[in-house]
């Protein structure tokens, strides 16, 4: 019933700002309900629990499910591809691989691909968009319900300013998004998201729809796109000439909240932010993406220091515009980010951020994020020898910070030996 995962053990903790860093440590999970049952060192947990399974890691580190705030499933197959800002690259590249997902084998087929790379990267828990298509959210929530993932996803909705065949209305949003909605929230460890694209590919009438959607579903989670880039901004502005700005569109619409979920937030004006925290939304930080669309730098410390503790932020990878799902790469761009704004952050804010602060902007902190007992038992064992230049300098590494930050900078997937997904480990050494 118990298997005992033994490594050099590495945390955040609920409430503590300094993270567990515990060579010769061990977790116990409990196979029978996929939680945690304990936490310490390896030699005090084999005589705790003499018949658990014993999954011998070494020194590798084990560290929690990584969690991603902002991605989307069916850009996968688009990821990389070149040379455009956020607009032109969303009409040349995005609407046309989105409009493929009409069809339901084509979109199971990419869940199923998506949700095994998820898994292959060391990603537990991720908030994701779909396309326009209900099939599509379907598909994604089945294939992250076969391999018992924590997703939240929803139909993504747009009326306005896509191509025809991605068009919905703002009937036909909520009708879907409630269908969906019904049949996959709460399931397993799934959870719905209302989720329009973003204000300019949404009617304000859409937007309010979905508002009352969400009114009559405070639970659930909200996911959308916030001033990513300036040309966005400006039309936005155009789009909604009487809001006070662009966060106000969202807010007059009944979609601020707590749990409302807004990536990039690259060029929020002091009072976006304010207003941000005071209803304790949450805010997805895309590093990858940002630079490679050229969107601007994400000031987190100024806005993490402006919004106080009621503001949460979580890094996304935001594939196809990012450029892995690695969540290891994902961190180290955020370092790259924060130095080129003068105020790096450190390991241990970087690996909050992949792992509980996610899951405290996701909302799921109670179950996710950290290595505690009681909490779902999604865990990644890391290899620091998993490619030769990672492997030396590993070896010169003498504190389990420059260890950890040579993993944000020089791994990736490969890094990845092994990940348990509520308590079922798959094995990636094979
Ligand atoms: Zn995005």
């Amino acid at each position: 019933m118990y298997t005992l995962h033994t490594g050099h053990v590495v945390t955040p903790l609920t409430g503590v700002d300094d993270l567990l860093d515990l060579p010769g440590g061990g977790v116990v999970v409990d196979r029978s309900d996929g939680t945690v049952e304990a936490v310490g060192k390896a030699s005090d947990l084999r005589k705790a629990y003499p018949d658990a399974t014993v999954a011998d890691h070494g020194d590798r580190l084990i560290v929690p499910g990584f969690v991603d705030c902002h991605v989307h499933y069916p850009q996968l197959g688009m990821i990389a591809s070149p040379g455009e800002e956020l607009l032109d690259w969303l009409d040349r590249y995005t609407f046309p691989a989105e409009a493929r997902f009409a069809d339901e084998a084509w979109a199971q087929t990419r869940a199923r691909l998506f949700t095994d790379q998820l898994i292959a990267h060391g990603v537990t828990t991720a908030c994701v968009f779909s396309t326009v298509h209900k099939g599509s959210a379907d598909a994604l929530f089945r294939a992250a319900h076969d391999r018992n993932l924590r997703i939240i996803t929803g139909k993504t909705c747009m009326d306005r300013n896509a191509p025809d065949e991605l068009l919905d209305t703002p009937d036909s949003a909520v009708a879907d998004s409630l269908d969906l909605l019904e049949r996959w929230h709460g399931v397993g460890r799934l959870e719905y998201a209302v989720s329009p694209r973003f204000a300019p590919t949404s009617s304000d009438a859409q937007l309010r729809a979905l508002g009352e959607l969400a009114a009559a579903h405070p639970d659930v989670v909200i996911q959308t796109h916030l001033a990513e880039n300036l040309g966005e901004c400006r039309w936005v502005a155009e789009l909604f000439p009487d809001a006070a700005d662009y966060t106000d569109v969202y807010d007059a619409a009944g979609l601020v909240r707590r749990r409302a979920v807004f990536g990039h937030a690259v060029h929020l004006s002091d009072r976006e932010t304010g207003r941000l925290a005071e209803a304790h939304a949450s805010l997805a930080h895309c590093p990858t993406s940002n630079s490679f669309l050229g969107s601007g730098l994400f000031p987190l410390h100024d806005t993490a220091f402006a919004g106080g503790d009621d503001l949460r932020i979580g890094l996304g990878s935001d594939v196809g515009a990012g450029t892995s799902l690695s969540p290891l790469t994902t961190a180290g761009e955020a370092y790259k980010v924060s130095r080129l704004l003068g105020s790096p952050l450190s390991v241990a804010e970087l690996l909050r951020l992949s792992t509980l602060g996610g899951a405290e902007a996701l909302g799921v902190a109670d179950s996710v994020g950290s290595l505690e007992v009681g909490k779902d038992a999604d865990l990644v064992v890391l290899d620091p020898a998993s490619s030769p230049v990672l492997e030396q300098r590993a070896e010169q590494c003498t504190t389990t910070a420059e260890l950890l930050f040579a993993l944000m900078i020089l791994g990736d997937d490969r890094a990845v030996s092994a990940v348990a997904v509520a308590g079922d480990t798959v094995d990636r050494a094979a």
